[in-house]
């Protein structure tokens, strides 16, 4: 399919890079520069991350948010321990056994929850079930913020999770591949949303906000990123080149065009879900608080979008979903309601 008619709502990693990110990809493309992260715009980039987050914490740099979870969980557990997490989280049903593979077994326990959140009863319950030596021990509580469904953890509501995680000893990971789209969308700090309220390590998504490709892994404990260079090297993630990572995060972070490249997302999700009240008998199946809207289709209505060429998942029989980026606009949607409209049920 042609580029400039690709009419998709499939997902924001359909995106191409954003002018900021290109941009300082081509000035970082003058001359040459040391190898394997040694160079002034990782170090620059190290540094931003840490000046927008307020604090001292270690960063990581990978390709993609498969290994910045599956990495990051494996350097907070050992292989005998279990990691709490939603039925929906992409580490359980989009990872393929990533987090399980890096940390040689750590199993996953999975919790039900309204909106494809977890809840400290639900974690609880998880926590408590067992204690015998028969069973892999609790350790980590992992949140995905914003989650598979676009919806938010509240301050609050993290802050509830950390106190379950401080009563039975559990660290919590956050997985931020929509990180900045729940940031806008809370609108509090970077550093309240992860260590204030009691994050641990953060996977921080890059793609989805308008990068190529790269995210990064945020340690606000310390001593848990002991040796997480030689982990990042051994998966095969280890950018020789990494200034092509780094210098995009340095575009992505300046001026805010991650915030604003979020607050657009969220925005047109939100003209998508106003616009659609106009439609009879659409109801939308949870709230929306970033990039996505998740709402059902009759499979007549399904049938006739594809046709016409409008792209977005399916996910079987429950529900369907539209996805916006940095680079959506009003008069795609306003085409897609006017042809949600026109078709005869
Ligand atoms: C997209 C996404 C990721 C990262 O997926 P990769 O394809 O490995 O980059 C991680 N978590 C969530 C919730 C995502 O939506």
């Amino acid at each position: 399919m042609k580029n400039e008619n690709y009419e998709q709502f499939a997902s924001d990693n359909y995106s191409g890079i954003c002018p900021e990110v290109l941009e300082s990809l081509l000035k970082a493309n003058q001359g040459s520069s040391p190898a394997y992260g040694n160079d002034i715009y990782t170090q620059q980039a190290s540094d931003k991350i840490r000046e927008i987050f307020e604090c001292d914490c270690e960063v990581f740099f990978v390709f993609n948010g498969t290994a910045a979870n599956a990495l990051s969980l494996a350097s907070m557990s050992q292989s005998y321990h279990s990691v709490i997490c939603h039925e929906l989280a992409h580490i359980e049903t989009d990872e393929c056994g990533a987090p399980e593979f890096a940390s040689n077994g750590a199993k996953l326990l999975l919790a039900s929850g309204e909106n494809g959140k977890l809840n400290p009863s639900s974690i609880e319950e998880l926590a408590t079930k067992r204690t015998d030596i028969h069973y892999p021990k609790p350790k980590i509580i992992s949140i995905t913020q914003a989650n598979e469904l676009g919806v938010t953890y509240s301050i609050k509501e993290i802050e509830a999770i950390r106190k379950v995680a401080n009563k039975h000893s559990l660290r919590i990971h956050m997985d931020g591949a929509r990180f900045a789209n729940a940031l806008v969308s809370l609108g509090c700090t970077p550093a309240e949303m992860t260590w204030k309220s009691g994050v641990d390590v953060l996977s921080l998504g890059g793609t989805k906000n308008g990068m190529a490709f790269g995210e990064a892994v945020v340690f606000f404990d310390k001593d848990l990123s002991e040796d997480f260079e030689y982990r990042v090297k051994q998966a095969g993630q280890l950018a020789s080149k990494m200034r092509f990572i780094t210098s995009q995060w340095l575009g992505l972070l300046k001026n805010d065009v991650w915030l604003k490249n979020a607050r657009h997302a969220n925005s047109m999700a939100k003209y998508f879900a106003t616009r659609l009240e106009e439609v009879d008998g659409v109801n939308l199946l949870c709230p929306v608080d970033a990039n996505e809207v998740f709402l059902k289709l009759k499979p007549e209505v399904e049938v006739a979008l594809k046709k016409q060429g409008w792209i977005f998942y399916a996910f079987i029989g429950i529900s369907h979903r539209f996805v916006f980026s940095w680079d959506s606009t009003k008069e795609r949607i306003d085409a897609l309601i006017e042809d949600i409209k026109s078709i005869e049920i």
